[in-house]
C-alpha cells in the first residue's frame, strides 16, 4: 500500500479509542446519562474517514449532526446542538458507537476509492447528486474569488 492511500485508513489515535475513556467522558461530562441515551437513540449516515468520525443522531423530529476528530493529543468535536459548555450527549453516544458498532460506520475512503472504478458520466451524475443536496458545494470546482487570501493574489500578481 503505497503513502498516499494511509488517508483511507482509519487513524491510530481513532482506532485506539475504547470503551472505558468514553465512559469517563460520559459522567465528566453528562453524569452517565448519554450510555442511556445512546442505547435508545438512533443514529444514521455514520462515517469514518482516516481520523474523522461523523453522524446524524435522530432525536424525534431532530437531527443533531456530529463531526468528531481524533488527533494525537485530543479529540475534538462539533455538534450543531451548539452546546458549548463541554461534550453533549450527541457526541459521546456517537462515540459509543465508534466503540460498540464500528461495521456500521462507512468508510468514506473506501467509497472514494470505488470512484476510480467509475465512468466520467457516472462521475457527473454522482456530482450532479451533490450539488442538488447542497449547492454550497459548486465552492470544490467553482472557487470564489473571495475565498482568495490576499498573499494568494500577490504571489500571482508577481
Ligand atoms: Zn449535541
Amino acid at each position: 500500500m503505497s503513502i498516499k492511500d494511509n488517508k483511507y485508513l482509519i487513524s491510530k489515535e481513532l482506532d485506539s479509542i475504547n470503551e472505558r475513556e468514553i465512559a469517563i467522558l460520559d459522567q465528566e461530562n453528562t453524569d452517565g446519562s448519554s450510555w442511556d441515551y445512546y442505547c435508545n437513540g438512533q443514529i444514521i449516515q455514520a462515517t469514518v474517514y482516516n481520523n474523522r468520525i461523523s453522524g446524524i443522531i435522530k432525536e424525534l423530529a431532530d437531527e443533531f449532526h456530529v463531526e468528531i476528530t481524533a488527533d494525537e493529543n485530543e479529540i475534538s468535536s462539533n455538534c450543531s446542538c451548539g452546546f458549548k459548555e463541554g461534550v453533549c450527549n450527541h457526541v459521546v453516544a456517537l462515540l459509543y458507537s465508534w466503540v460498540n458498532d464500528r461495521e456500521d460506520f462507512v468508510n468514506i475512503g473506501t467509497l472514494v476509492r470505488r470512484l476510480h472504478d467509475k465512468d466520467k458520466q457516472e462521475l457527473i451524475e454522482i456530482t450532479e447528486r451533490i450539488f442538488e443536496n447542497n449547492p454550497g458545494n459548486v465552492r470544490f470546482i467553482n472557487p470564489v474569488e473571495n475565498d482568495e487570501t490576499e498573499i494568494d493574489n500577490d504571489f500571482f500578481d508577481v
